[in-house]
């Protein structure tokens, strides 16, 4: 069946129409005509597999990583970067017109990445055997098809290398994969760096490391901080397990950033392409104004937002419900002379009505995970007396869902979309958001 891709997915795919329902073909891109077969049909639509292009987008290219078609990480890597930000821009404007008629020409085109290769500063890989090897890689959705990936090109080269020095050690010293019957074997390899330096958890059953590898591990060129989690729970969307095993080195990743200095601990979330972190965090202060009294950050992390935006007003507080990210948080805070800044875990919309209630919120920074802004969010920003919001978020379908909710009582003045993912479908946003003068 012949199909010509009039849009960009969501998720990086081609889509077109049989008739007038959409039909979803990943490996297609805009413009193209594709010969496809149907997988798949659903009431409101459909989805399909190519089986050859027809006419090809002026815009294709030959993907840098071999795997690309099976990982399913990087959709995008087919088509020309500018190309690849136009994609994301256009999903981006399709989901905040269809949930909340946001003015296109509000929308900013993508600041681009600075880096498109060698971007992500972590990687958290499943571990298991691949022809008698224990290899990091992926296993295929709903499947215990694994596959060992020996080079992923979105990983910083460094990263990499610490990766495949890591892989050797544990097949030299003889680890297996994960055993759900025996709770015994390497689980997951969870490793970040920073500036050459990298913090390093393995995620194991009950398993003790040999001192051996642990030494071993401790005389990689770089190697900084390691950690060991165990965790024996089956079916779970966490990578870490509840216990955190300090093995060697130092506790903490130390990150210098624009000026700031900075430490993680293992849990804690940090951006993932660091210069493009610096981007984004300059975006969200450029958008604030300063000589505010009160401004609050949902969503805070290890406190990198507030440090940001220390000079912009004499009291800043973060929320945070990860404990070790508010421990970092804090402490950064110290460490980089703001007495002003402090941190709070807590739920972000728990502690948020509290402090509403309190005093008056001057300007709120929220950067939820891909979920958005829960309803309890929602809705005591609602009655508040907010002036400002700036909004960060990772999800242009949530973002579109939110806005349409709090656009009742703020107006969107601007979106400004940021590339930290090249190849990926993901988008990042920044949406400034005023209060409107008078409530209906
Ligand atoms: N702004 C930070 C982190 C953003 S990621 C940065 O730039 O680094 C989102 C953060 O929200 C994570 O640290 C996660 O632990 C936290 N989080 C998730 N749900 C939460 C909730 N209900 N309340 C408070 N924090 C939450």
């Amino acid at each position: 069946m012949k199909v010509v891709i009039k849009k960009t997915g969501i998720n990086g795919e081609g889509i077109g129409y049989i008739d007038r329902l959409p039909v979803f073909v990943a490996g297609a891109l805009v413009d193209e005509e594709v010969d496809i077969r149907v997988v798949e049909r659903k009431k409101r639509y459909a989805i399909g597999e190519v089986n050859r292009i027809i006419k090809k987008s002026k815009d294709r290219i030959q993907p840098k990583c071999r795997m690309q078609h099976i990982c399913g990480g990087c959709p995008l890597m087919i088509a020309r970067y500018p190309r690849q930000l136009e994609y994301k821009k256009d999903v981006l404007k399709q989901s905040l017109i269809k949930y909340a008629q946001v003015n296109p020409r509000k929308i900013q085109n993508v600041l681009p990445s600075a880096d498109i290769f060698g971007y992500r500063n972590q990687f958290k890989m499943p571990c298991a055997m691949e022809e008698n090897r224990l290899g990091s890689g992926l296993f295929m959705p709903n499947s215990n098809y694994f596959i060992d990936i020996r080079r992923c090109f979105v990983h910083e080269d460094e990263l990499e290398k610490m990766r495949a020095r890591i892989m050797d050690i544990l097949n030299a010293d003889g680890y297996l994969g994960y055993d759900h019957h025996q709770k015994s074997g390497i689980r997951n390899l969870v490793v970040r760096g920073f500036d050459n330096r990298y913090q390093c958890t393995i995620i194991t059953g009950e398993d003790e490391l040999l001192p051996q590898t642990i030494d071993k591990l401790m005389r990689l060129p770089g190697m900084y901080s390691l950690w060991q989690s165990i965790h024996t729970i089956k079916k779970t969307p966490e990578i870490f397990g509840p216990k955190m095993i300090f093995l060697a080195g130092e506790k903490l990743l130390p990150l210098h950033l624009d000026g700031l200095d900075l430490e993680i601990s293992p849990r804690s979330f940090f951006q993932l392409n660091t210069k493009q972190a610096i981007q984004l965090y300059r975006t969200i202060a450029s958008m604030i104004s300063g000589n505010h009294e009160f401004i609050v950050e949902a969503y805070s992390g290890i406190g990198a937002i507030s440090l940001y935006l220390k000079d912009k007003a004499k009291e800043i507080i973060g929320i945070e419900s990860i404990k070790d990210a508010v421990v970092n948080a804090n402490r950064n805070a110290k460490k980089n002379g703001c007495a002003h800044v402090s941190f709070v875990c807590d739920d972000a919309a728990n502690k948020l009505v509290y402090l509403s209630k309190k005093r008056t919120i001057d300007v709120l920074v929220v950067d939820p995970p891909r979920s958005g802004l829960d309803d309890a969010m929602l809705e005591c920003i609602l009655r508040s007396k907010i002036k400002e919001i700036v909004y960060v978020s990772c999800n242009a379908a949530t973002l579109g869902k939110n806005l349409a909710v709090l656009q009742s009582c703020y107006h969107v003045e601007k979106v400004v979309p940021i590339d930290m993912f090249p190849h990926t479908p993901h988008v990042e946003t920044v949406t400034l958001l005023r209060r409107k003068e008078r409530r209906k």
